[in-house]
């Protein structure tokens, strides 16, 4: 899954990404996912999502798109910086429209920077979970990224 494009909207950033051919496209089908998932954000099978077939994220975290995945880790990491819980986030796909694998995310955010560092973060955190890369420090950039909207508060 690749990052192609991340729009600041006043009242959203959206993000669009790819999942090439020889890429996984479901959780499912990536070996040892759900155990990295526990270590490195064991605060995500906590939650909510609004899937149409009303499934907890729990349940969507063995099953669900890698992009959808990647909605939640983002809002994980806002949630871990300072962000409200309750900004909400959304994945949608139209493949007829945009081209088969890419997806558009939307995430409101409550601080723009924190917003990107977080979509950044996450990216890292999916080469983890998806490509079993070297895992970044969540808990150090997290509190880096939560010391950026101190510094804008003072
Ligand atoms: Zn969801």
């Amino acid at each position: 899954m690749k990052v192609h494009a991340v729009t600041v909207c006043p009242d959203r950033v959206d993000v669009v990404v790819g999942v090439d051919a020889t890429e996984a496209m479901r959780t499912s089908s990536i070996p040892g996912l759900a155990e990295r998932v526990r270590e490195i954000l064991p605060t995500l099978e906590m939650h909510l999502c609004d899937n149409p077939s009303g499934r907890s994220f729990a349940e969507e975290l063995a099953d669900t798109e890698v992009p959808h995945l990647f909605e939640h880790v983002v809002m994980e990491i806002m949630a871990l910086a300072g962000s409200p819980r309750t900004l909400r986030g959304q994945t949608r796909w139209d493949f007829k429209r945009d081209g088969k694998g890419v997806f558009r995310i939307s995430v409101e955010y409550d601080d723009d920077l924190v917003c990107l560092g977080s979509i950044k973060l996450a990216d890292q955190v999916m080469k983890h979970l998806v490509d079993n890369a070297e895992a970044p420090d969540v808990p150090a950039e997290t509190a880096r990224l939560r010391s950026l909207r101190m510094r804008e508060a003072s």
